[in-house]
C-alpha cells in the first residue's frame, strides 16, 4: 500500500502521516525532511529554502527517487508526506513505483481554511539545531528547548503571517494541478482538516483500513 498525503503548509499532514506510518508500519517519507537534509550540505539549496522557495522540480524528483531507491527500494508500503508537489513529480514517482510492479493506492488531501492555516503556522517553531517542528497550539515541546536535542526553538523566517500568505498562494497554484491529476487517476480522497488532530486521525485510519481489506 502506497499513500500520498497532501495539504497546505500548516495542515498538520506531517503529524497525521507520522501517526499513520507507525500504525500501519509504513516507510515515512517527508520531502521537507529530505530538503532540510540536502540544504545542510548544499549552500545553494539552503539559500532556496531560506527564501521559502522550491528546489527546481526535475532536480527534486532526482533527489527523491535516489533517496527512495536507497531507503525503500521495494517501492511499497510508503507514505509520502507533502510529495509530489507538482504534476511532473507525480508522473515520475508513479513511473518509479510502477516500474517496481507496485502502484500508488491512495491520495489524501487535507483541506484547511486559509484563516486556520495562518493561525497554525504563526504558532509554529523550529529547532535551530535539528529542524524538528513544534506547534505552540498543538504539538508543544515539554520545555523551552527542543525535546530531541536541546536546541533553541525559533520561528522560521518564512513562518511569519506575510510570507505564509505568499506561500499559500504559491502552494494553491501548483497543487491544484496535482489534485486534478490524482482525481482523474481515481486516487483522491478529500478530508476535512479543520478539526482536532485525533478526530482527523480516526477518519484516516478508517480510510486506510478500508484500502487494506481490498
Ligand atoms: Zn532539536
Amino acid at each position: 500500500m502506497n499513500i500520498i498525503i497532501l495539504g497546505p503548509p500548516g495542515s498538520g499532514k506531517g503529524t497525521q502521516a507520522e501517526k499513520l506510518a507507525k500504525k500501519f508500519s509504513l516507510f515515512y517519507f517527508s520531502s521537507g525532511t529530505l530538503t532540510r537534509e540536502l540544504s545542510k550540505n548544499d549552500p545553494r539549496i539552503r539559500a532556496i529554502m531560506e527564501k521559502g522557495g522550491l528546489i527546481p522540480s526535475k532536480e527534486m524528483s532526482e533527489y527523491v527517487l535516489s533517496y527512495l531507491g536507497k531507503n525503500s527500494p521495494q517501492a511499497d508500503n510508503i507514505i509520502f508526506d507533502g510529495y509530489p508537489r507538482l504534476v511532473d513529480q507525480y508522473d515520475l514517482l508513479k513511473k518509479w513505483v510502477e516500474g517496481k510492479g507496485k502502484k500508488i493506492d491512495l491520495a489524501i488531501f487535507l483541506e484547511v481554511s486559509e484563516a486556520q492555516v495562518i493561525k497554525r503556522i504563526s504558532s509554529r517553531r523550529m529547532c535551530a539545531q535539528c529542524g524538528e517542528i513544534y506547534n505552540l497550539a498543538t504539538n508543544l515541546p515539554s520545555g523551552e528547548v527542543c525535546d530531541k536535542c536541546g536546541g533553541k526553538l525559533i520561528r522560521r523566517k518564512d513562518d511569519s503571517p506575510e510570507s505564509v500568505k505568499e506561500r499559500l498562494f504559491l502552494y494553491k497554484s501548483s497543487i491544484e494541478k496535482v489534485i486534478k491529476k490524482l482525481d482523474e487517476d481515481d486516487l483522491l480522497q478529500r478530508v476535512d482538516g479543520d478539526r482536532e488532530i485525533n478526530e482527523i486521525q480516526k477518519d484516516l485510519v478508517k480510510l486506510l483500513e478500508s484500502y487494506e481489506r481490498n
